[in-house]
């Protein structure tokens, strides 16, 4: 089967001690010209080594060639098609990073006089301005360093409002049980407490679930939407009234825009505020451990509250503020995380208005397409339009004794990395995917395809998919004991226990 590039690749290495061979050489160096100093003569003589004991003697080519092949074995959206659900790992353009990297914006040194940096800051508010659009709200900060931080930020800007008004004893958020695992753990961190909202039936919050635990205490509800099953939350407005009327605000998940933008603003929708996943949606890769940049947008009301510094537009000169009285304070070094606003600007400004919708519509289309192919052999718990992923299980694989896990396992072999398993939690083995705007209707056809041979291969001959994955050195970890006994040293096969 053609998988687009990975196939070919066999996961098999051995270590450079394994590949050692006694006084072969590395780089072999001539007699310098120089005169030779003894290191102990600069250097703490006892820490000065003459040799290390079993370390691997091998060529210069066969140490390039090694690192070359791991290399290869890393996994990336710019090698295949990565379909982890919630984390929308897409293709970022490389000119992105080419403009976040001109040197007159790299160069810069943090502490630079406001004078000297008025183009970064002329960016940087020509972002927030461009982000509270998109999200049809007021004002935005561009500081806090990923989704989570963003919403705890947000949290901590609504206590803040809260308690302006005298309403100290607002203090429980309200967050249904399709929200991203980081919200209720977010809100517990201001120190609120959480109630958990069950969704209906069909996967989405109603009002009528909702309004029971509104009261005087209700400091927010803190939603995600689209939810983590993909479906939008068609009652948003509805569930946004009902908040107010109490007292309460509304906060939005949007770490996933590329659903919405250019089609829906939340501000119309009641939402007082939400944030951003610039590594998600907005041209900076996800999922290599950071840096992430989570900017927030925020209606009026809660702009005295906004973390500082705040930049301001003074006819054609901009100013970092940081005398404001209510403000929650500043929650990053400098602010924010300049490279990852500046690709996101240019990917705003290269594809404009028109661009951005059709992002979403792509990214929505895509993910209907997945669906409606893979409902024929894949059992779907909510069985009705998606947004931008689409959410199975393996509850008709199961017969057969093939679980969710089999199932991303045995994807590995067919060269594709696995979508996300067992989230939400909400859904029992569930395999969440998530195919972006960017895959091509063929990369989408191949993945199916994939996908279709594995339900085949669980009702016919289940061993091939339970013993998954063949092609990788190391097949199916002890995931427990590599946790609570790692083993970080090699030792030679012989002296083992
Ligand atoms: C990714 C994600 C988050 C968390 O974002 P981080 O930047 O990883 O902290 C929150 N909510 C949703 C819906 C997400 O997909």
């Amino acid at each position: 089967m053609s998988t687009p590039g990975r196939s070919g690749l066999i996961f098999d290495e051995a270590l450079l001690f394994e590949r050692s061979r006694v006084d072969r050489p590395g780089i072999p160096l001539e007699d310098p010209e120089v005169p030779c100093v003894d290191p102990r003569e600069v250097i703490e003589p006892k820490l000065v080594r003459d040799d290390i004991e079993g370390f691997p003697e091998l060529s210069e080519l066969d140490v390039v060639r090694h690192f070359t092949r791991l290399s290869q074995w890393n996994y990336g959206i710019d090698s295949g098609f990565y379909p982890l659900g919630s984390c929308t790992m897409k293709y970022n353009p490389k000119l992105n990073d080419l403009a976040a990297q001109l040197p007159g914006l790299v160069d810069l040194h943090p502490l630079a006089p406001e004078t000297a940096i008025q183009g970064t800051l002329a960016l940087a508010h020509e972002l927030e301005e461009a982000l509270a659009e998109i999200a049809g709200l007021d004002r935005v900060t561009l500081q806090p360093a990923a989704g989570a931080q963003a919403e705890l930020v947000g949290m901590m800007m609504i206590r803040a409002y809260h308690r302006s008004r005298g309403d100290d004893q607002r203090v429980r958020v309200l967050i249904p049980d399709t929200a991203h695992g980081t919200n209720p753990a977010s809100a517990a961190l201001t120190g609120m407490e959480i109630a958990e909202v069950k969704s209906g039936a069909d996967g989405i919050l109603h009002p009528e679930q909702l309004a029971p635990l509104l009261d005087e205490r209700t400091s927010a509800l803190m939603l995600t939407n689209p939810n983590t099953l993909g479906l939008f939350e068609t009652h948003a407005e509805e569930l946004a009234e009902r908040v107010h009327a109490a007292g309460g605000l509304v906060y939005l998940d949007g770490a996933n825009m590329n659903a919405l933008m250019g089609v829906a603003k939340p501000g119309h929708m009641g939402v007082d505020v939400m944030h951003f996943n610039l590594h998600k949606t907005f041209s900076t890769p996800h999922g290599g451990g950071g840096p992430g940049s989570g900017p927030l947008a925020v209606r009026n009301i809660l702009a005295p509250f906004l973390p500082t510094p705040v930049i301001h537009r003074e006819g054609d000169r901009y100013r970092l503020d940081n005398e404001f009285p209510y403000s929650i304070g500043r929650v990053h070094a400098f602010f924010g995380n300049a490279g990852i606003y500046l690709r996101a600007l240019a990917y705003i400004r290269t594809l404009g208005a028109a661009g951005l919708t059709e992002v979403t519509q792509r990214a929505v289309l895509n993910a209907n397409y997945l669906l409606a192919r893979l409902r024929e052999q894949y059992d779907v718990p909510h069985d009705r339009r998606v947004m931008h992923e689409c959410v199975l299980t393996d509850r008709r694989q199961q017969a057969t004794g093939v679980t969710t896990a089999d199932i991303a396992k045995r994807l590995m072999d067919y060269g594709f990395h696995p979508p996300t398993i067992y989230f939400p939690l909400v859904v029992h083995g569930a395999l969440m995917i998530e195919p972006t705007e960017c895959e091509s209707l063929e990369s989408l056809d191949a993945f199916i395809e994939a996908m279709e041979r594995i339900a085949n291969e669980a009702a016919t001959s289940p061993e091939l998919v339970t013993g998954a994955p063949r092609r990788p050195k190391v097949r199916r970890l002890d995931e427990v004991r590599a946790a609570r006994h790692p083993r970080l040293r090699w030792s030679a096969p012989d002296a083992e226990s």
